[in-house]
């Protein structure tokens, strides 16, 4: 009989104290990272109540998307754990005790020197035709379930019980199942522009490719300063699908420079500190309005003591005086938000520490201090350096207080980018 590969997963968080405010799923995250990497996609995931006949509903609804079903939790000892119940209804079989299960039931409590509680035994209850999962590490034993070509996992919910099982247990039996599957991802990065930009551009091309062989999907995701495409293909042969997402990457990459700037995973700090590193500069900063964030996200990248030389935060205009030797005169005329003073910070700092590289922040984080000119999330920023280049540029950055700085340093760092790779500064 030739069976079909496993290709779609579904996964079920169960227990009411995940629908609220005070726990969350974080057993999903671990599942899916290792389903991935069996090759299959997860295709939707839920948190469902401790109740029989709602997670029987939710098992049946998955069952008909999803190859292989994992749920988490509910496998308890107590009233509230349903999980074994439900997996019995949807496969409409009964109960059988497994005697060898119980009697290491009885082991573990035996060993601990205490009498097993007689709902413990309820644990040693398994549906006709699954096979039960080892638990070395608590009382509740795994399910696993083969339902025709289907497969349903039910897992314990404590983590470190389920992570074990999952790799002792489960891990083995999926990949004879999914031999054939491969699952490949990449990430675009960009910055400097919005989301409906990147989208304009990217859209047109990456609809294509789920007309494609191998189909490639794109998610695309955006943060403060920085908007992600996620690129995802499934298939049989990773070197096919490896070749297909390269060319993918280099297409928009093609079309979205030079706002991309990483298409391996790496941050835009750990991009920065690369080329400072490959062009043997060190670089230097006078912030106003980030006061210290450039230089600490710079110096959250490992090993930055290579290309990072210290800097100033100048946040009151005395400060920019006599720390950066900014004329006086120049902020009366410009005032301290302005392209002349973001300047001479630059190229103060610069001079001061002796670096090949300076870089100048000065902007309105808001929400008080904005001024019909000059409103809030205006920023100027300058590099001084390398060399006799200098840039300056004035950017408007929405959001509340906190954006405005988180992006004030992303459009930091991409100038700096900018100014190391010769790319375009608009
Ligand atoms: P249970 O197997 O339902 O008895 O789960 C026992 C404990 O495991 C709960 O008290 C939770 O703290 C933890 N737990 C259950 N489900 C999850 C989940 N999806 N992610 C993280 N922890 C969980
Ligand atoms: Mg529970």
């Amino acid at each position: 009989m030739v069976t079909r590969p496993l290709r779609f997963a579904e996964i079920l968080a169960v227990g009411s104290e995940l629908l609220t405010p005070f726990r969350s799923d974080t057993n999903s995250l671990y599942l899916t990272a290792r389903l991935n990497e069996l090759g299959l996609d997860v295709r939707g995931k839920s948190v469902v109540l401790d109740d029989r006949a709602t997670l029987a509903a939710a098992l049946r609804a998955a069952l008909t998307r999803a190859d292989v079903v994992v749920t988490t939790g509910g496998l308890g000892p107590t009233d509230d754990d349903v999980t074994r119940e439900a997996v019995a209804d949807v496969a409409g079989v009964t109960f059988e005790e497994d005697p060898a299960l119980l009697a290491a039931i009885e082991a573990r409590f035996a060993r601990r020197g205490i009498r097993m509680p007689s709902i413990n035994a309820r644990q040693a209850q398994v549906p006709k035709g699954a096979a039960a999962l080892e638990n070395p590490n608590g009382t509740a034993p795994g399910l696993w379930f083969k339902i025709g070509e289907q497969v349903l996992v039910a897992l314990p919910g404590p983590p470190r019980e389920l992570k074990p099982m999952f790799e002792v247990s489960v891990l083995p039996r999926l990949r004879d199942l999914c031999a054939s599957a491969v699952l490949r991802r990449r990430t675009l990065k960009t910055t400097g522009r919005s989301e409906s930009h990147v989208e304009e551009i990217a859209q047109p091309i990456y609809t294509t490719w789920l007309q494609s062989d191998p189909v490639i999907s794109t998610t695309i995701l955006a943060a403060p300063g920085q908007v992600e495409l996620h690129l995802a293909a499934q298939g049989e042969d990773a070197s096919v699908l490896d070749r297909a997402l390269d060319d993918a990457v280099h297409k928009l990459e093609a079309a979205l420079a030079p706002a991309v700037f990483s298409i391996d995973g790496r941050t835009l700090e750990e991009v920065v500190g690369a080329l400072l590193l490959e062009r043997g500069f060190k670089l230097s900063a006078a912030e106003s309005c980030t006061a210290g964030l450039l230089l600490g996200a710079l110096t959250d990248v490992s090993g930055s003591s290579a290309w990072i030389e210290g800097g100033v935060v100048a946040y009151a205009n005395e400060v920019k005086v006599q720390a950066l030797d900014v004329p006086a005169a120049l902020i009366d005329t410009h005032g301290a938000v302005s392209e002349p003073v973001a300047q001479a910070m630059a190229d103060g700092v610069r001079r001061r520490l002796k670096t090949d590289l300076g870089v100048g922040i000065t902007g309105i984080a808001g929400p008080t201090g904005g001024t019909e000119a000059k409103p809030v999330g205006t920023v100027a920023l300058a590099v001084s350096g390398p060399g006799d280049r200098s840039v300056v540029r004035m950017v408007r950055l929405p959001g509340d207080r906190t954006t405005v700085r988180r992006m004030a340093v992303q459009a930091a760092l991409d100038l700096i980018r900018r100014v190391l790779t010769d790319a375009d500064y608009n």
